[in-house]
């Protein structure tokens, strides 16, 4: 204890004194044996030259995917058109677009990334914007906790990069920090250790465990910055999880390297903050009295808000809609936090998600029966749905409308209004899929249905990626009724794989679907706009009335959500102006 006192700064902040270093690096070979992925770096410009040349994921990228191409392009027209012609396509594909400059680094936290970990869409953010955002120009390093749940086949390629202790709560309890990292596709990931926090099957578990968990990630995220020497121009966190790290970045680390960096926080789901006692929050997060204030943590009488505080001192907020951006300003989206984020309203910005187009690409996709490109969807469609109905037992007949769910089965999601009107929905030509896990009541609901109308409905209350990708290339349409919708990733999948949106006129859901217009024969799907169980109904028959009336129309918006761009360039594109707008402190 006494010796904790002692060095409270060095320890609390994951500082790299000469000492430390030689206890941790006790274990050169270790550090050795990862090709040394960590050069000591001091400025944020060196950083991303080094890491660009030492990477040695960031050549592969390029390789596999532009060779490939190049190849094809090139004997095809050889084959068909005079030589000349032939070196022109070839050349110009295989020319990089310039990066923008000046180069940015960037390191995000979050508590959750696929393949790792993932419950949600913001499992995918965390995976795909990093990988999109190498390719503007910007040096990622993505810090997550190293759950046990990780599957072994990535465990077992991380390499140790060093530990430490740190010290956490407010009577000087420390812990132990171990950095496991893991370089994939030009992406550094690296992974918070600790047994005690990270044990668990699942990331979320229940708030007194999740409370304690996520002060410890955010404290040992930025402590392992300053361990590793690592200072980024821009920190980006994700959620009430990593909320804290603008509170410590401001408070305990201020005039520690990592605080030159500037800090972006975003807004993934609202409805989720860490609100907890302030005596439980003081003590976990070992965070000084006068951050408990109302301007930064607290709320009501004596509850402590993570997300809140981490809002108060973020230099930037995002969400991922402008029309979500605007909505949690109101009372009825705010979650209790409209008042304060209309508060730091200049400084909000909202930019909608894209979806990783590598992954979900139906004519590589091998989860999928029969892969399929714009060129031969409708065709290759019904092969699918055939194979889908058999799979599910559902009545095989690809005449049918089959209309799919792939949800969390949670209020949020609109699925009072789907339980109101599934009976009326089946009529002997109309099919229901179902994939989902969450509230009792609605998974229940769901299979009640299942056995009701057995051969028209199949729920399948479980979590299988494999049966999601089955189900967005078989069905025809599917069902984003939510009450309330950030972004939405399930729309933008859908579209990509030709299967027309269904959605409520919300958040996300509104910025990317265009409602079909019969006149000029334009949009992407079909929308409602209040939270009514008839008017999603009516949505559903005006998108069976096109179907089953003017096939020809409704093939063509299949074609046009196939070719729509949903990806992550122009996003990320849009993240690197924010991070350049945010000028860091040296
Ligand atoms: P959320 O609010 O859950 O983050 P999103 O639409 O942003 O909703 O993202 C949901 C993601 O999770 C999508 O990639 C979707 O395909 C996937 N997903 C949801 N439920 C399941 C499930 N039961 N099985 C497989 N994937 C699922």
């Amino acid at each position: 204890m006494l010796r904790k006192y002692q060095y409270p700064i060095k320890k609390l902040i994951g500082f790299k004194e000469e000492k430390m270093a030689e206890n941790t690096t006790g274990s050169p070979k270790k550090r050795a044996s990862t090709g040394s992925p960590a050069k000591r770096r001091t400025k944020a410009a060196e950083p991303s030259a080094v890491e660009k040349i030492e990477t040695p994921a960031a050549e592969p990228v390029v390789e596999s995917v532009s060779e490939p191409v190049a190849e094809t392009v090139a004997e095809t027209v050889v084959e068909t058109v005079a030589e000349p012609a032939a070196e022109a396509p070839a050349a110009a594909i295989n020319e990089e677009p310039p990066m923008p400059t000046p180069r940015r680094s960037v390191a995000f936290i979050g508590s959750e990334c696929y393949p790792f970990v993932k419950t949600g869409g913001l499992g995918d953010v965390m995976y795909a914007l990093p990988k999109a955002l190498i390719k503007q120009n910007c040096d990622v390093k993505v810090i997550l906790p190293r759950y046990k749940c990780i599957p072994w086949e990535y465990q077992e390629k991380m390499v140790y990069r060093g530990e430490f202790y740190m010290d956490l709560c407010s009577d000087g309890r420390s812990f132990y920090v171990g950095i496991m990292e893991y370089v994939w596709n030009g992406v550094v990931y690296d992974f918070i250790d600790n047994e005690d926090f990270f044990r668990n099957g699942n990331p979320y578990t229940n708030l007194v465990d999740d409370i304690p968990k996520y002060c410890f990630f955010a404290k040992a995220a930025l402590a392992a910055l300053n361990y590793m020497n690592w200072v980024p121009d821009i920190i980006h966190c994700h959620d009430w999880q990593a909320a804290l790290v603008p509170v410590y970045l401001r408070s305990v680390f201020s005039g520690t390297p990592v605080s030159s960096a500037k800090v972006m926080l975003t807004i993934h789901n609202l409805r989720f903050q860490g609100i907890y006692n302030i005596a439980t929050v003081k003590y976990w997060s070992g965070l000084p009295d006068y951050l408990f204030d109302y301007a930064v943590l607290k709320q009501g009488v004596d509850d402590a808000n993570m997300f809140k505080g981490g809002l108060t001192y973020a230099d930037m907020i995002t969400t991922v809609s402008g029309t979500y951006a605007g909505e949690i300003q109101s009372t009825f989206f705010g979650e209790g936090l409209d008042a304060h984020l209309r508060y730091h309203s200049g400084k909000l910005r909202g930019i909608v998600n894209g979806i990783d187009t590598e992954i979900w690409d139906s004519s590589t996709d091998p989860t999928l029966p029969c892969p399929y490109s714009a060129a031969d969807a409708i065709e290759k469609k019904k092969e699918n749905k055939l194979l889908l109905q058999e799979k599910l037992g559902l009545e095989r007949d690809p005449g049918k409308f089959v209309i799919g769910l792939i949800s969390r089965l949670t209020d949020q999601k609109g699925l009072d209004l789907v339980d109101f009107i599934l009976p009326e929905l089946i009529d002997g030509n109309t099919q229901v899929v179902v994939l989902g896990t969450g509230d009792a009541r609605y998974e229940n609901s769901f299979r009640y249905y299942e056995g009701a109308f057995r051969g028209s409905v199949c729920s399948n209350i479980m979590y299988d990626e494999g049966r999601a990708h089955q189900i967005y290339a078989g069905a025809d349409a599917l069902l984003v009724p939510s009450l309330f919708e950030p972004c939405g990733l399930t729309q933008l999948i859908a579209m990509r794989y030709g299967t027309v949106p269904i959605v409520r006129e919300t958040g996300g859901l509104k910025d990317t679907v265009q409602p079909y217009n019969e006149y000029t024969n334009d949009g992407n799907g079909f929308t409602f706009d209040r939270y009514e169980a008839w008017l999603l109904l009516d949505a559903i028959n005006r998108a069976k009335t096109l179907y089953f009336t003017r096939r020809e129309r409704w093939d063509e918006m299949v074609i046009r959500d196939m070719n729509k761009d949903v990806s992550w360039e122009n996003s990320a594109r849009q993240y690197r102006q924010l991070y350049m707008e945010l000028k860091p402190a040296y």
